[in-house]
């Protein structure tokens, strides 16, 4: 691995930490009310696995067929301490086997059937030896209603919280959304917040918020994320041919 990469993952992750840190203070927050995920797709298993040496414990990936292979390589490069591995992408229900083999959490739940598919997969895996808890698991919320961008409507979030509560395997933990490009984050992620109180109320256990990526982790922070995900300002830029 080189060491000049070493270097300069080590001073991004510790930049990020600063902001995360620091919008925390802003907000009058715990620093340990947030986590951060690194988001490592399109990066190769080395990069992820120096985050993971550098303390990173929560990796994420949003796509399953680029995921599994590098789950199980970082594993090999990091023995003693595995990260845990977040679905952040959306998800096809034929994927839902494969899924389960690398991710402890899917943040991308949009659907009943997806939800059943995945309660399905965890529970053979967990037959098979291949995972030992259940799944947790958040709803993807749409924030302004286009679902080309993935998450579903606001108003039917209270159904399909109640219908995951219902599959065995599964472990509803609480929302997720990604801010519309056209809006103003932080009145996307003050709706997410409301979104979040109002399914809190039926499912106390369900208090994670994942919201903010590298340009507005700081909005996200102030409107009460309790977990950013960050790729770019981690690892660097992911080129135009890529998601
Ligand atoms: C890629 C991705 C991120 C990270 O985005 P950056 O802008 O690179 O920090 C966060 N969330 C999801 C769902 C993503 O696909």
């Amino acid at each position: 691995m080189s060491e000049a990469r070493r270097e300069e993952l080590k001073a991004s992750l510790a930049a990020v930490e600063d902001r995360i840190t620091a919008a925390c203070e802003a907000a009058g927050r715990a620093r340990e009310d947030v986590r951060l995920l690194g988001v490592t797709k399109t990066f190769p298993a080395p990069d992820a696995a120096l985050l993971v040496e550098l303390g990173l414990r929560n990796l994420a990936e949003n796509r399953d067929q680029e995921a599994g292979p590098k789950a199980a390589e970082v594993a090999e490069l990091s023995p003693g301490a595995p990260p845990r591995w977040h679905m952040v992408g959306s998800l096809q229900r034929n994927k839902a086997r494969s899924v389960v083999r690398w991710a402890a959490e899917v943040q991308s739940v949009d659907s009943a059937r997806l939800a059943d598919a995945l309660g399905r997969a965890a529970g053979n895996a967990r037959e098979a030896g291949e995972r030992t808890d259940p799944l947790d698991v958040l709803i993807q919320v749409s924030l302004d209603g286009d679902p080309a961008r993935g998450g579903i409507p606001v108003a039917d979030v209270p159904a399909l919280a109640e219908h995951i509560t219902r599959v065995g395997e599964l472990r509803l933990r609480g929302v997720m959304a990604v801010a519309p490009l056209a809006e103003d984050p932080g009145s996307a992620f003050a709706l997410l917040a409301q979104v979040s109180h109002r399914l809190r109320e039926d499912h106390p256990n369900a208090a994670e918020v994942s919201a903010g990526m590298s340009h507005d982790l700081e909005q996200a922070i102030t409107h009460g994320s309790t977990c950013v995900r960050v790729g770019t300002a981690l690892l660097g830029g992911r080129g135009l041919a890529s998601p």
